[in-house]
């Protein structure tokens, strides 16, 4: 029981190395990302050059384990590192966190030695990236609802399916795609595999022209009798739904961390315009309606931060963080939007401007509250965590 209550207790100091991880993401993005931000958002651009710099210092391969490359650090790290790039371009915090969360990371827990020799080296260094497929046209929330089917045929399985909204789409190499090998069996027949860009049968649809994260390439992926041989499976046949839905897990972790640094953006520049803006003869960070509206922002930034630590802690320590990514990711998001529209306040005729960052920070914070699940979706998740732990505390 002791072992355990200590296992429980959070640090709130961070490491050495976390402060320098930190320390470094922020001076890269400011230098490298802040600027382009703008750029990309117009243009839709897939800013290859940022993954290729993340590369570069080792951050594409964060999280994922030392022997293939990895930099072996925890949950926390990856924490700060998607909220660094996210306080200045929440695009470039999407593609990070797709490649190295929804897509290495279940590798480097699901996959073979085979498919981690050949497959997770390359991730690490960012020589390839990554992408995660789940979601149709029809099925989003009702993810097991999917229609992509799998065929055995000797040493293969046959994809035919159209994969939608798939971040880092047409840009990335490799995909986890879950597809139905036995309908019958409804979720526990899902199947992931993974897909090679190369290979016959692939092809991706238009760009989808977005509200926001303009640039993160979202686009369908198409399969169109994709041979793919049985060796490239991830973890076993039928295992496909819940090798999904513990990846969302550790996923909300990471879109938490990009709500969190879109509110940190967004209340930094509110501040800073605060400060110079003159109006009746004074600055308008005297005026307590503006202070008010910094100070809930404020506070609940760091409420958020820390449901981030506790989810992203119980996941290093091996406890159950289900319930706590879910909550984190819910709290964040909604606060996301919620900073990003007081930024938009703030800043009045200007933040509606694209002078400004606050009007991409509106735009780019809505997204948080939707993808790898819903606000509704993140509710249900908590509660039916909630109930189980009457249920067994009754039981008891
Ligand atoms: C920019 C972008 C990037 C994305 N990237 C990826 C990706 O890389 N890979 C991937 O697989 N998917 C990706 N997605 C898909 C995303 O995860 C889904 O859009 C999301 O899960 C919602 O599914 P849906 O769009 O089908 O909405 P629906 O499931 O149709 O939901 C519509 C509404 O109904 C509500 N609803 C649904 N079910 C319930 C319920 N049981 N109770 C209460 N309310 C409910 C939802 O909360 C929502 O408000 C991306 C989406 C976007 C927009």
């Amino acid at each position: 029981m002791k072992e355990l209550l200590e296992k429980q207790t959070l640090s709130f100091r961070f490491t050495e190395e976390q402060e320098m991880l930190r320390k470094t993401v922020r001076e890269i993005s400011e230098e490298n990302f802040k600027e382009k931000a703008r750029e990309i958002d117009k243009t839709h651009r897939f800013p290859r050059e940022n993954f290729e710099l993340l590369a570069k210092l080792g951050m594409t391969g964060l999280t994922l384990p030392e022997q293939y490359g990895g930099g072996g650090m925890d949950c926390i790290s990856y924490a700060i590192l998607i909220e660094e790039i996210a306080r200045v371009c929440a695009t470039t915090s999407v593609i990070i966190a797709v490649h190295l969360s929804l897509c290495s990371m279940p590798i480097a827990k699901f996959g073979s030695d085979f498919l981690k020799d050949k497959y997770l080296k390359k991730l690490a260094k960012g020589e390839i990236l990554g992408a995660y497929c789940l979601s149709e046209t029809g099925s989003g929330s009702d993810a097991a609802n999917m229609l992509t089917r799998a065929t055995e045929k000797g040493d293969f399985y046959i994809l035919n399916g159209t994969k939608a909204w798939i971040t880092n789409g047409s840009e990335a190499d490799l995909y986890i795609v879950f597809a139905q090998t036995n309908p019958e069996l409804k979720h526990k027949g899902i199947t992931a595999f993974l897909v090679e860009k190369n290979m016959s049968g692939v092809s991706f649809g238009k760009l989808e022209d977005k509200l926001g994260i303009r640039a993160s390439a979202t686009c369908q992926v198409r399969l169109d009798n994709v041979k793919v041989p049985k060796e490239n499976i991830l973890g076993n046949v039928g295992d496909g739904f819940k090798i999904a839905m513990m990846t969302l897990d550790r996923g909300r972790i990471g879109i938490a961390s990009q709500a969190i640094g879109i509110a940190q953006g967004s209340y930094d520049l509110a501040v800073s315009y605060a400060k110079e803006r003159d109006a009746f003869g004074q600055k308008i960070i005297n005026f307590q309606a503006i202070q008010f509206m910094l100070v809930e922002i404020a506070t609940e930034i760091e409420a958020g931060r820390l449901l981030i630590y506790q989810a992203a802690n119980r996941y290093d320590q091996g406890l159950d963080f289900t319930k706590h990514s879910a909550i984190a990711k819910l709290f964040c998001s909604e606060l996301a939007t919620k900073a990003a529209n007081k930024a938009v306040q703030i800043l009045g005729g200007y933040g509606y401007t694209t002078e400004y960052d606050a009007e991409r920070f509106y735009r780019d914070a809505k997204i948080t509250e939707i993808y790898e699940g819903t606000s509704e979706i993140q509710r249900i998740v908590i509660a039916k965590n909630i109930i189980k732990e009457l249920t067994e505390n009754i039981d008891k």
